[in-house]
């Protein structure tokens, strides 16, 4: 493993987002084996599971019994998703401490998607927040389709940033730019990050990559260069693009940290025991 000092965080999201859609089901066994041969690879944080409505999205629906599965390494945060105060309220009972929530930067993706609209889902995410914030959780706010929209297009950083001023009015600790279709050019990396950081400190500010168009590395240079510490990764690559079947989603763990150690960059992650993570448990 690694030993230098992390000086870039990866979010390992594979847990979460790469088996919510996985064409396979994966048992509860094999999900909890898999986040403990993760959790010996080196990740401060990992998206574990999704404290959804079970009824809409079966995949997740042992999300308590994976909560309560896997060994909880020191130094790592087990983040889940929860849609609303129900979900958080499971989320507690599982002993979680640390959520993330995800808000959508059009009208149209969050209708489709979060089956309301982006006034509704705050209206949800403050009650959410404050139950949180109340019980020492750890808040993540995510924004899907930060950079395009499969329903209305390219999307200007100043679609994004009232959306991310919102996360931070809610609290959150944490924020993550999506490029949930992979669409983004370096340029539109850039031109996002430096409108960001006006509202969100750069320490606090991640971006979620996919690599549709093989950009994702280097999207994440772009980023890294407008000063990112923190990129979401996904052992594998699992988590394909839902808008483009068979295209490949989120960019792999394993690209990312070896684009970063490679010029010296420590993640503090063993890409090779991520690998083996995903070939044992998931492939
Ligand atoms: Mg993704």
């Amino acid at each position: 493993m690694p030993d230098a000092i992390p000086s870039v965080t990866i979010v390992e999201v594979s847990p979460r987002d790469g088996l919510q859609n996985h064409p396979r089901d994966i048992s509860t066994a094999a999900k909890i084996g898999f986040i403990d041969a993760l959790s010996a690879a080196g990740p401060r944080v990992i998206e574990t599971t999704s404290f959804v409505n079970p009824k809409a999205v079966p995949k997740m629906a042992d999300a308590a019994e994976v909560m309560a599965g896997i060994e909880r390494h020191p130094g790592v945060r087990y983040m889940v998703l929860v849609p609303n105060v129900r979900g958080l309220e499971r989320a507690l009972a599982a002993g979680v401490d640390a959520i993330g929530l995800f808000a959508a930067a059009t009208e149209e993706f969050s209708r489709a998607n979060l089956n309301a609209s982006i006034d509704e889902t705050f209206v949800r995410f403050a009650e959410t927040a404050q139950l949180a914030k109340a019980n020492d959780v750890w808040v993540r706010g995510y924004i899907s389709v930060a950079f395009h929209c499969p329903y209305s297009g390219v999307v200007a950083p100043e679609r994004v940033l009232p959306v991310l001023e919102r996360l931070v009015e809610l609290g959150c600790d944490e924020f993550s730019l999506a490029d949930t279709t992979g669409h983004a050019t370096p340029g539109d990396v850039t031109a996002l990050v430096t409108t960001a950081l006006d509202v969100a400190p750069v320490e606090r500010l991640g971006l979620h990559l996919h690599d549709t168009r093989g950009m994702a590395i280097d999207n994440v240079a772009a980023g890294y260069d407008a000063g990112i510490k923190i990129f979401d990764g996904s052992s594998g690559g699992i988590g394909g693009c839902p808008f483009s079947p068979g295209a490949p989603g989120n960019v792999s763990t394993e690209s990312v940290v070896d684009f970063f150690e490679r010029q010296g960059i420590a993640t503090g992650i063993d890409s090779g025991a991520v690998r083996l993570a995903h070939d044992t448990w998931i492939a």
